[in-house]
């Protein structure tokens, strides 16, 4: 019997057998502190040696694995000015080359002799089999053993420093797993280490989250199997069912946190009984200069059973710019009002909250409340008046900035909060209120259409209304045309512009973004407009927004090309969010390939504001797949909710909302674009579970407590808060 010393998840990777110094920083380099960290440092691929094609075997457009050794590194650049990166390799049946662009430093990842394994489609390009931008994997000969007959010259140069510190190789199965490196630590290092770790722990120290009834109804192993078969799957199955298992943990452990938030809130915060029906309400909708469409009236009765009900409301309104969710928010602000209670609209701008009180002013004063605008810029005795008519009641609603409102308001009866947001979710302003002692419903609204598997995740703990119609039947963007264009179409697109201009319309003209630390591109930009207002756009008058200008200055060329004193504005900002020129009707994007989809669209909203036709003109030169797959995206798709879908796909989630930014916590396993189901099934599983035990208190449910908090309480830090 041997008596060997057992590790605990908690322990550091120090404390692994042949895990020195050294190996430790390179591990840390990859976030993996302690044994358990490790276990959860999942292979991102595997190569299953039964598919491993044979290049003598591959045909052009298939999707293949290839197995070789290193034969050849060049690097050069094309007449275009694209850096290109070639490697081929040989596995004693043929040639095949893995083609990068642009990416000089991967000509440093290989070395002669490796032994690489390529995935993705095959082309076939002057004469020669390629791949291009495959996955890769650099791989040690021991594991392969048995395998290709690519092994002859691989060992040799492939010795990196960390091979020395282990013993045998670690013989794998016919599926090897390939586990995420970094600089200095192969794949075939993790790998090694990872299978330490896997020995050294001990497995009832492994704790199992899922509840014992859950796990036998969804037929899962338990934990400690299937770590073991994520990372040393025996064949294709045991790696199936271990993955399913280890998303669905991931899914459900999440969506449980959300689940204990949501039925907490309503559980300990008792909130206001509305009166929907009633004067101010009915004097709005008799002021109103057109009809509610079907969309605004569902989203109103959502709205309505909510704050009628002592349930507090916390929903979330989406719909996209120009798609009528200000009456929708502004209903529900008189419907608190007629039921004796304040209101509050939270922008994230002043302008968007100056723009929101001009919009409201008259319709809330037809219908016979009050309302007041408080924002960074109102006088300090003016601000002093509105406090005091909020706190004692006299003043029934006010719009400004959240950080204003939170910090030097206090309401005699807040009863409605209606926060707009860009993509925050409102949540650190709902903690907000609450903590200062505020129980309002809540309306978060958002102009960004979210995915409903990403809503379902992010906003777990809001329901969810949608406003997909825009007023008049129309898809936002129905009538403004979307061309793609390389640069060589420019002076068709200045005619347009001209041409649109003479029918005393207007046009924007937007270039990427520029850091204001960015001196040298400023001038550049400022150069090209000054040479367009000299030559192509001679005789028009052209206004220029920069990011280095003063926001006076800002405000002062934007209200000159709202009032028609501009015929084109060119701008290195992304224009304001909820700027509304409905003369405009062509928008030329510069460099498009650097905005992403939903900045893209947002910005098409720009030029669909009137009922003319428009044309939003993309100049692009996309240089990977993904930005080509995006300028297609938007040139196609029409509909905000569709595109939402589709960026997802092109991108995955974890582009589209940094982790930090967002909330979304990291997640090791699951892609939302991908598993909706899952995510569904998960979320399904955990608020029945929740509304057995709404506090988890149940002694079965223990570990799932603790692995919830331990796993999610950091990035959806509001999780346990407020
Ligand atoms: P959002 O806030 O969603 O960007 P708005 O509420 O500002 O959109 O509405 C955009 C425009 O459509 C406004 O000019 C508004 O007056 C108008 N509008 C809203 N609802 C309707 C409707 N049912 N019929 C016609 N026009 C509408
Ligand atoms: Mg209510």
């Amino acid at each position: 019997m041997t008596s060997r010393q057992r590790l605990l998840p908690a322990d550091s990777v120090a404390s692994i057998k042949g895990v020195g110094e050294k190996t430790a920083k390179h591990l840390q380099r990859l976030g993996i502190a302690t044994v358990e960290d490790l276990l959860n440092h999942f292979p991102h691929r595997y190569l299953d040696l039964a598919t491993v094609k044979k290049i003598r075997d591959v045909r052009e457009g298939e999707d293949v694995t290839v197995y070789g050794s290193v034969r050849q590194i060049k690097k050069w650049r094309a007449r275009s000015g694209l850096l290109i990166v070639a490697v081929a390799i040989y596995d004693g049946t043929g040639y095949l080359h893995g083609v990068w662009f642009n990416q000089e430093f991967m000509s440093t990842r290989f070395a002669q002799g490796d032994a690489v394994a390529f995935s993705g489609r095959v082309n076939f390009r002057f004469g020669q089999l390629q791949i291009q931008n495959p996955l890769f994997d650099v791989i040690q000969e021991e594991d392969i053993s048995g395998g290709t007959a690519a092994a002859e010259d691989v060992a040799k140069g492939n010795a990196t420093g960390i091979a020395g510190e282990y013993g045998a190789p670690v013989h794998t199965g016919r599926i090897v797993p390939l586990h995420p490196a970094t600089q200095g630590l192969s794949s075939t290092a993790m790998r090694r280490i990872v299978r330490a770790a896997l020995d050294a722990v001990d497995p009832r120290a492994i704790t199992e989250p899922i509840p014992d009834e859950l796990r036998a109804s969804q037929g899962f192993a338990d934990r400690a199997t299937a770590i073991e078969n994520i990372h040393f799957p025996t064949d294709s199955d045991s790696l199936r069912r271990a993955r399913e298992r280890l998303l669905f943990e991931e899914l459900f452990l999440m969506q449980v946190g959300l689940a204990v938030r949501k039925r907490r809130l309503e559980r300990e915060t008792k909130g206001v009984e509305h009166r929907s029906d009633g004067a101010l309400v009915r004097r709005l909708y008799d002021a109103l200069p057109f009809e509610l469409t079907a969309d605004q009236r569902r989203v109103i009765a959502e709205i309505t059973r909510d704050m009628e009900s002592a349930r507090p409301m916390n929903r979330l309104l989406q719909g996209e710019v120009g798609s009528g969710k200000t009456v929708v928010a502004l209903t529900a602000l008189l419907i608190g009002v007629q039921s004796g209670y304040q209101g509050a609209l939270m922008t994230p701008t002043e302008v968007l909250g100056e723009q929101h009180y001009l919009n409201l002013q008259e319709l809330v004063l037809k219908a016979g409340a009050s309302i007041a605008l408080l924002t960074g810029s109102t006088a300090a005795g003016e601000k002093a008046a509105i406090a005091e008519g909020l706190r004692l009641g006299e003043i029934d609603l006010v719009v400004g900035t959240h950080s204003l409102i939170q910090q030097e308001v206090d309401f005699q009866r807040l009863g409605i909060a209606v926060i707009d947001e860009q993509h925050r979710f409102g949540v650190r302003q709902r903690i907000h209120l609450r903590q200062k002692g505020y129980r309002p419903d809540v309306l978060v609204m958002s102009a960004t259409p979210i995915p409903r598997t990403l809503a379902l995740t992010l906003y777990g703990d809001l329901d969810v209304s949608i406003i997909r119609e825009r007023p008049g039947g129309r898809q936002v963007s129905d009538h403004v045309e979307t061309l793609v264009l390389d640069k060589t179409h420019r002076p068709r697109a200045y005619d347009l512009i001209r041409r649109e201009v003479s029918r005393g319309r207007q046009a924007f003209i937007v270039c990427p973004l520029i850091e204001e630390s960015d001196k040298l591109a400023a001038k550049a930009v400022l150069n090209e407009a000054a040479r367009l207002e000299a030559q192509e756009f001679s005789g028009l008058r052209v206004g220029l927004i920069h990011g280095r200008l003063g926001s006076a200055e800002k405000q002062q060329t934007m209200a000159d090309f709202r009032e028609g004193r501009l015929d084109v504005l060119i701008s290195t900002t992304v224009i304001e969010v909820g700027v509304d020129v409905a003369n405009a009707t062509v928008m030329l994007v510069e460099d498009a390939e650097r905005f992403g989809l939903a900045q893209l669209h947002q910005l098409r909203g720009r030029v669909g504001r009137g009922s003319d036709r428009s044309y939003f003109v993309l100049f692009g030169d996309p240089s990977t797949d993904e930005a080509r797959e995006r300028l297609k995206a938007i040139a196609q798709i029409r509909d905000g909710f569709d595109l939402a879908e589709a960026d997802l796909r092109i991108r995955g989630e974890g582009q589209i909302f940094g982790p930090r930014q967002s909330g979304l916590p990291d997640l090791r396993l699951a892609q939302l674009s991908r598993d909706i189901e899952v995510v569904v099934d998960a979320r399904e599983e955990a608020f029945r579970l929740v509304d057995e035990d709404p506090r988890l208190e149940r002694p079965d449910n223990q570990e799932l407590l603790n692995e919830v908090k331990r796993r999610f309480a950091a990035s959806l830090d509001w999780l346990f808060a407020g």
